[in-house]
């Protein structure tokens, strides 16, 4: 956020916090309000490399080196579900799930969406929750914000989506989009620390305010955490804008592109250089 130094600093504290609350409100799809002035849209517009989010781009490959991965996590939050802490394999965590009933959104899906990719990826994304796309094809991230959570993937960080492994907050489709309630985040996220744990990914990516918030337990907006490195069950975690809020607001795709910039460092993949084709 740019800093007006003519400001007192209690008005612009307040401003900053009316600022970060209209963009939490505005990423989770409230809509009338006002676009990111420009000095704070200008300020922001400092990615060395080129954004393959607005821009056709370059193609990027992974470095020799990489960042062990990190030690398992303890078994505490999966205490919820005696057994979930055995189970072993994504197969045997899928397995362990099955045709879930622990929550009141079960009669309401067509399919639970589990998750997809690489059962040992160095990265994975996790998302709020299965929309109609989703709920309809039992897989993740497969609508319109599932097309540019790939692109960011495949354009932007020259892998494929088979490489990373994607999923969700909450494996099931709250009716008409609506926020899944603090309930049924309870009751899927045993499973969503077990996938974490037996994945035991090198970097998380946070897509969206939701995620973000439910994985570290925090209500910060999200306009405040981005770019800015936390960590879950010992795993680097990085908050991001969701995609789907991305399609709304294309301007802010290059803030993504930064931190998607920070993760690929993390995992010793080569950024592509500023205006280099993709
Ligand atoms: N939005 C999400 O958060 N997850 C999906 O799987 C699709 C859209």
């Amino acid at each position: 956020m740019s800093r007006d130094p003519t400001l007192p600093e209690h008005r612009r504290l307040v401003l900053d916090s009316i600022r970060d609350y209209l963009g939490q409100l505005a990423e989770e799809g409230l809509e009338g309000l006002p676009a990111p002035t420009p000095a704070r849209a200008d300020a922001k517009r400092t990615a060395s490399a080129a954004s393959p989010l607005a821009v056709d781009g370059a193609t990027t490959r992974a470095a020799a080196t990489s960042p062990p991965r990190p030690a398992p996590a303890p078994v505490e939050l999966l205490s919820r579900y005696p057994g979930l802490e055995k189970t072993a394999t994504l197969e045997e965590l899928s397995a362990f799930i099955g045709d879930c009933k622990r929550c009141k959104l079960a009669p309401l899906r067509t399919h639970l969406v589990f998750g997809v990719g690489n059962p040992n990826a160095d990265l994975m994304f996790v998302g709020e929750a299965p929309g109609a796309d989703e709920d309809a094809r039992g897989e993740p991230f497969v609508g319109r914000a599932g097309q540019l959570l790939t692109d960011i993937i495949e354009r932007g960080m020259g892998l494929s989506r088979a490489d990373v492994y994607i999923c969700n907050v909450i494996k099931c489709r709250p009716p008409d989009n609506r926020n899944p309630e603090p309930d049924e985040v309870a009751a899927c996220e045993p499973f969503l620390m077990r996938q974490i744990d037996l994945v035991r990914p090198r970097a998380i990516v946070a897509l969206g305010s939701f995620a973000v918030q439910a994985l570290l337990k925090v209500k910060t907006p999200i306009s405040r955490l981005r770019g800015n490195w936390q960590e879950v069950r010992g795993v680097k975690l990085m908050p991001t804008f969701h995609p789907a809020y991305l399609l709304r607001s294309p301007g802010e795709k290059r803030l993504v592109w930064q931190d998607i910039q920070e993760v690929m460092k993390v995992l010793g993949l080569e950024i592509p250089a500023r205006g280099s084709a993709r």
